[in-house]
């Protein structure tokens, strides 16, 4: 039984565009939490570019360009660089080389059962010419999380089967090659409107890669046209009509982001959302005056985000720096454990 084992923590984000409220949801907001708890040994917090260029190779300066964005979104969400190592992953090449020594330890059927994979070649008509890189993202995700000899990875609901497969690949080689590889979990998020908040489009999940995404850099007037623009009950026509909840994206957004002092704020027409709910439920509830409510929630929740990300955004060379140091700090304990696997496979020849 290994006996180094702090409580470590590995997550990140692909810099394909700025954040927004599903990256919150999903993970960052308890990110911010757990860093704060004082549980933890370590947490990572990682860029993803090269995981961004195995479905934007053609566009590196688009991934360039995003690094610095979601790493502003970070540290005004509350990530402290004093607290979290924030990295960009393409500056730690000992992952590539982990990445190479996993492959052999994963089949190419294994690979394509991954359901999100799957999804997400569809999503980018790649049916008939996937990149090899971005076929095998899964197992280059298990480098990064085992290279930090994570315990915990807190993610949304599409990160369950890259987590699983970097559970097969760690017991795969410490059964094959020896104890050195961390076996890790992901973290959900406990409320079930958050493991895979839907686009204000109320069809796919929130993502930046479908433009149907509210921001956390977004200012107040787009925020609100995006509430009031959002898809709720299509049979819900007459504010006398019954209502229905699931399935409504304005109801998933107040379960992911409203508390019920938001109610004493500004509806106190209802205690909670659950009398809300039941309004609706039974008819006589518009969904103007619910969606002015989200977009109150919303408004408060973001303001301080933006505020934050602005005062950041006036010292950029600040943030770079944060980024150099993150990835100094990352690539040390890489280089560790990939001094181990090589221990382990006996290829330390010299
Ligand atoms: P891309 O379209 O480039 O894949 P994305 O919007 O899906 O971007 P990622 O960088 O792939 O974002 O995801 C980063 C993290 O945010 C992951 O932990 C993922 O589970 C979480 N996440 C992303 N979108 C959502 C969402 N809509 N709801 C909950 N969690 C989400
Ligand atoms: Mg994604």
């Amino acid at each position: 039984m290994r006996t180094d084992m702090g409580k470590i923590i590995l997550t990140g984000d692909r810099p394909t565009g700025r954040l927004h409220v599903g990256h919150y949801a999903g993970s960052l907001r308890r990110r911010v939490e757990l860093q704060n708890s004082g549980d933890y040994d370590k947490v990572y917090i990682m860029i993803a570019d090269a995981q961004a260029l195995t479905d934007n190779a053609d566009n590196p300066e688009k991934v360039r360009q995003n690094i610095v964005e979601v790493a502003l979104d970070y540290m005004a969400c509350g990530l402290d660089p004093a607290k979290s190592i924030i990295f960009i992953q393409s500056q730690i090449p000992e992952l590539c080389e982990l990445t190479m020594y996993y492959m052999n330890l994963v089949t190419v059927s294994r690979l394509q059962r991954n359901p999100t994979v799957k999804n997400e070649i569809k999503m980018r008509n790649f049916e008939a010419s996937i990149p090899t890189g971005f076929f095998c993202y899964p197992i280059s995700q298990a480098s990064d999380i085992t290279a930090f000899k994570a315990t915990t990875v807190p993610a949304g609901e599409d990160q369950m089967p890259m987590v699983e497969q970097t559970k097969e690949i760690v017991h795969k080689f410490n059964s094959t090659y020896g104890e050195v590889l961390t076996d890790p979990d992901i973290l959900l998020p406990d409320n079930e409107a958050c493991l895979r908040l839907p686009g204000i489009d109320g069809k796919a999940k929130m993502s930046k890669s479908l433009g149907n995404c509210i921001y956390l850099s977004e200012e107040p007037e787009d925020i609100k046209k995006k509430v009031m623009s959002m898809y709720t009950d299509p049979e819900h026509i007459r504010i006398e009509d019954p209502g229905k909840i699931e399935g409504n994206t304005v109801f998933t957004y107040l379960d992911a982001f409203s508390r019920p002092e938001h109610f004493a704020r500004y509806c106190t027409d209802y205690a909670d959302l659950e009398e809300m709910k039941e309004h609706y439920r039974r008819g006589g509830l518009g969904d103007v005056k619910v969606k002015k409510f989200l977009n109150n929630v919303m408004q408060e929740e973001l303001e301080p985000i933006r505020n934050r990300r602005k005062e950041f955004q006036k010292d950029i060379p600040y943030v770079y720096e944060v980024l150099k140091k993150g990835s100094e700090a990352a690539r040390e304990t890489a280089a560790q454990t990939l001094h181990e696997v090589r221990d382990a496979m006996k290829i330390n020849y010299f």
